[in-house]
């Protein structure tokens, strides 16, 4: 199987970051999920790179929601990532990790008034979904004393190419403020007495795998960059979102690298904001193609049982991966301990809640297995463990993260105690 350059096989066992994973698995225990810190860091860059070397002015927002453990979150900070935060929770972690304010946008369609005093006492952007919204941060501005820096979501009423439950820029979606509503908008923003319209956003969608969509988008973002420029919004940035895909079929599907996705994309900003005369910022906002390939997901194996299909019953499930299940999602499976060995039989790998639905893949053709075994489901790391749950009373597994030579735990495996941890007893049962 193509594997991507951070994973390798070596003496028939699977390795992330050159460390074996069967190796990992027992010293750390199953389920576990293992993110390679550098692999991100490469991403991040290649990015970073590739939208440089056509505009000068960029800056790359991690969505936060992808993989929010602290670590990942530090990792990014380190090497100058700002963050797309869609909660309060993802504010403050991302604060906490290093992430300097102004490198923020508090993106979101329901925001509590908390949610918009949090931006404003700690001075970052909003992305604001409706006007009930800006009046609501414009008291809550007000109140505190301060000016709040906006930018409105835009709507661009755009069909993409990617699963109708990430498809966030369609006309019907929940997200941002119709395209030809949005001068409307920033003309109630400028009345508004403790607002700064500052910028403009969008965000069409995730796991897209061609380019043009977000050329399409990007042309409509300019058009609007232009009225509201001779509105006199002073734009100082101008976000595209994030939704690049990545290439969960490792044989059949081919996704748009960073470097293909600003050749697409960033031409034609850099060229519209010319013409208009301005030179804003290029904020975009990756989650899943930063991260995504980052980390795997190992499970042991506890039984193989022959029915109308081979089941293959491993410790984790839709509890630890939700997407086979919420999105129909395919992932690649390696068996770690037996990576050389030749596919033998098709399997079923199924997970261990209590529901039919609960595969992980479905009819693989893979090595024989047996109890024991350690199965490595891939591309596991956005929107894997910041999905998880507790479900079934299962607690949540470790994660570690490996970084060179370097091994570190970056969660500890959950208890049963942790599970029962918030819970209260009504006094009447005490
Ligand atoms: C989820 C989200 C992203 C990231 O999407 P990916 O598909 O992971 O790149 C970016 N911006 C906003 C507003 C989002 O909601």
């Amino acid at each position: 199987m193509n594997l991507p350059p951070h994973l390798g096989v070596r003496d028939g066992h699977l390795t992330i970051g050159r460390h074996d994973c069967v190796s990992l698995a027992e010293r750390f225990g199953v389920p576990l999920y293992v993110t390679d810190e550098q692999r991100i860091i490469s991403r991040y860059r290649e990015y970073r790179d590739a939208l440089a070397a056509y505009y000068p002015y960029v800056q790359v927002l991690y969505a936060a929601k992808a993989n929010g453990n602290l670590a990942v979150l530090r990792t990014l900070a380190m090497t100058g990532a700002g963050a797309d935060v869609f909660s309060s929770g993802e504010l403050v972690l991302a604060l906490r990790a290093g992430i300097p304010p102004e490198k923020l946008l508090f993106n979101g369609n329901s925001k509590s008034i908390a949610d918009l005093a949090l931006a404003v006492e700690k001075g970052v952007a909003v992305s604001v979904d409706s006007l009930d919204e800006l009046h609501q941060l414009d008291r809550v501005a007000g109140e505190a004393g301060k000016t709040a820096r906006i930018s409105f979501r835009v709507n661009p009423a755009l069909e993409v190419p990617t699963h109708p439950k990430i498809a966030t820029g369609l006309a019907t979606s929940k997200f941002g403020i119709a395209h030809e509503r949005i001068p409307d908008a920033y003309r109630e923003a400028l009345a508004c007495g403790n607002i700064a319209p500052v910028g403009v956003h969008c965000h069409i969608g995730s796991q897209i795998l061609a380019t043009d969509p977000f050329a399409r988008a990007c042309r409509v973002m300019i058009r609007i960059a232009g009225e509201l420029t001779r509105m006199g919004v002073a734009l100082e940035f101008i976000d595209l979102g994030g939704g690049l895909g990545i290439p969960y079929r490792h044989e059949t599907e081919v996704a748009p690298t960073p470097a293909d996705y600003a050749a697409a994309v960033v031409p034609i900003f850099r060229d519209g904001v010319e013409e208009l005369g301005i030179s804003p910022q290029l904020w975009v906002e990756p989650g899943r193609s930063l991260v995504g390939d980052s980390s795997i997901l190992l499970t042991r194996v506890n039984s193989v049982k022959k029915a109308h299909r081979t089941f293959v019953n491993v410790d984790a499930g839709f509890n630890l991966l939700v997407r086979p299940v919420m999105y129909d999602a395919y992932h690649e499976v390696v068996v770690a301990n037996k990576a050389s060995s030749p596919g033998k039989e098709t399997y079923t790998i199924a997970g261990p809640i209590c529901e039919t639905g609960d595969l992980l893949a479905s009819d693989r053709l893979l090595p024989e297995l047996a109890a024991g075994d350690i199965v490595a489901v891939l591309d596991t790391g956005a929107y894997g463990f910041a999905m998880s749950s507790q479900y079934n009373s299962r607690p949540r597994c470790a994660e570690v993260v490996v970084s060179g030579e370097r091994v570190s735990l970056m969660r500890r495996a959950e208890t049963v105690e942790d599970v029962a941890a918030a819970m209260v007893t009504p006094d009447w049962q005490k």
